[in-house]
Formats: C-alpha cells, structure tokens, sequence
C-alpha cells in the first residue's frame, strides 16, 4: 500500500470540505482612479468600482470574510 491518505481529524487550518469559492477582496485603494472623475475605477470590469462586481470588505450582509496572510477573501454565506 502506498500513498496512506490521510483523512478525518478535522483540524485547524485546512478546510478541504469547505468548497465554497473564496473571492479576493477588492479595495478601493487597490483600484486605478477614474480619468473622469477621480472614483476608484475597476479596470477589470471597466466600470467604476462603487458599480463593477468586485467584492469589497463591507458586504458582511452576503459574505463572511477570513484573511489568508495578508490577504482578505470572502466567501459566500450559506443559506
Ligand atoms: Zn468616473
Ligand atoms: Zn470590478
């Protein structure tokens, strides 16, 4: 027998059962500024930030949010 995987106990730290999508969050410092207008403007989505899809850090009603490093992601609630 090789490669014993290992399962069960649950420990912190990885959540391999959790497959729920984990989103970067988005700043509006991390955003560009728009040329007309001087709002944070996303350029992945080419519209200004306050309006585009990004997830920001204050949806607490529609994500919960956990940091990995320095990094803040949300994840969708469940209903
Ligand atoms: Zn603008
Ligand atoms: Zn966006």
């Amino acid at each position: 027998m090789s490669g014993a995987s290992v399962r069960g106990s649950v420990s912190h730290g990885g959540s391999d059962g959790d497959r729920r999508p984990r989103i970067l969050v988005r700043y509006a410092s991390d955003m560009s500024r728009c040329s007309g207008c001087e709002e944070p403007w996303c350029e992945e989505h080419g519209e200004h930030y306050s309006e585009c899809s990004c997830v920001g850090p204050h949806q607490d009603d529609s994500y919960d949010y956990e940091y990995d490093g320095d990094k803040l992601y949300a994840v969708e609630k469940r209903l």
